[in-house]
């Protein structure tokens, strides 16, 4: 087939379009936006949102093969595009990583090491689970958390209330917190024969719950436990019968690497690949999709940097086309809201 669809249009999605492009396919985007940052790249795009199953039938019919940009939209409705074309990376997988509860479960049974946690689903269960876990510790709500939103820091037992109110009482976890000297990510690409490609290891900085930098090769506590952290992506990849982009975070320090999340998707801790790499993630991710082989993720200089422009860091811009290092992206938003993924820049060298 030629027509890729694609489940979202923003950014990730804009930088999806840009890789299969290159390699001669369309993009058909599906979102709940008239527009977005991928219509400036995607010819096609359809408005729906993704519980509307007769609007996401009639997209499936008109596309060869389905992926998606973010794995925070409810699996089941989809069934109905897995049902008439193949959509990859699996629902499974998709459901599983948008519920931090199958997520820790999921990771555990494969020998993995999140934070000591526990489920929450009412305010006696946060009591208890602050009672087992000590504090200081952080609630997350269970599913649609992103850039750290639906997160609460409980610092002592007199804040569950509080914390409870603020995630709006829904399903969620709480998470023992844990003291780390870096955070990374184990970006993989898996095709349908079972090959699999990893990239170097970033080391990602952040800012305020948001990703401020990434930057590869990593050194200190990440090179001493990226190994332990890849076989686990592997063992995940392997399990799920991964096809496509799958991204792993974890904490680095005395007691890593320790899991936090995963997406089974494209990254923004992975965007230095686009110049830094021999083959991105998008790329390699569409290849996977399209059932081609995959690309060397071989790092192309000795330091690879990539920098996040959140809100009006990007006003800048012209300025940074006169670093001869630096590859800018702007992914087309009008209005620069704080917190808000405007660009990024990355570095060789
Ligand atoms: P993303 O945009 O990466 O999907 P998210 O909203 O799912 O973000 P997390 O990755 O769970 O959020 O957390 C955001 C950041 O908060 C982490 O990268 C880390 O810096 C910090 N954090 C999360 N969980 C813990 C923890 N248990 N202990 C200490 N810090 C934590
Ligand atoms: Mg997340
Ligand atoms: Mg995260």
């Amino acid at each position: 087939g030629s027509t890729i669809g694609i489940l979202g249009g923003g950014q990730l999605g804009r930088m999806l379009a840009i890789a299969a492009a290159q390699l001669g396919y369309r993009c058909h985007i599906y979102a709940p936006e008239a527009s977005g940052p991928a219509a400036d790249v995607a010819p096609l795009w359809t408005q729906g949102a993704y519980d509307d199953v007769e609007a996401l039938a009639r997209f499936a019919e008109a596309v060869d093969v389905v992926t998606y940009e973010f794995e925070n939209v409810d699996a089941d409705p989809l069934e109905t595009i897995a049902a008439r074309v193949p959509i990859a990376p699996s629902l499974t997988a998709l459901s599983i990583a948008q519920d931090r509860i199958a997520e820790k479960s999921f990771i555990e049974a494969l020998g993995g090491r999140p934070a000591p946690w526990r489920p929450v689903r009412s305010a006696r269960d946060l009591k208890g689970a602050i009672d087992a876990l000590g504090a200081p510790a952080i609630l997350k709500t269970a599913r649609f958390g992103y850039d750290g939103k639906g997160q609460a820091r409980i610092w002592t037992i007199d804040e569950a209330e509080a914390a409870w109110d603020e995630i709006g009482r829904q399903d969620a976890v709480l998470e023992g917190f844990v003291r780390f000297d870096q955070e990374f990510s184990v970006i993989l690409a898996r095709g349908g024969d079972g090959a699999a490609v990893v990239w170097d290891c970033a080391d990602n900085r952040h800012k305020d719950g948001i990703l401020d930098r990434s930057t590869v090769p990593a050194g200190g506590a990440i090179a001493a436990q990226q190994d332990e952290a890849r076989v686990l992506a592997l063992a995940v990849a392997e399990a799920l019968e991964h096809v496509g982009v799958l991204t792993l975070e974890f904490f680095a320090g005395a007691d890593g690497p320790v899991f936090n999340e995963m997406a089974p998707r494209v990254h923004n801790s992975g965007h230095w690949t686009i110049e830094g790499a021999t083959t991105s993630q998008f790329e390699n991710h569409i290849r996977a999709v399209c059932g081609l082989p995959l690309g060397s993720t071989a790092r192309l200089a000795a330091r690879v940097e990539m920098v996040n422009l959140i809100g009006e860091d990007a006003a800048g811009w012209p300025d940074i086309l006169k670093d001869p290092a630096a590859h800018l992206h702007l992914y087309g938003k009008h209005e620069a809201r704080p917190g808000r993924k405007m660009g990024h820049v990355t570095r060789l060298g």
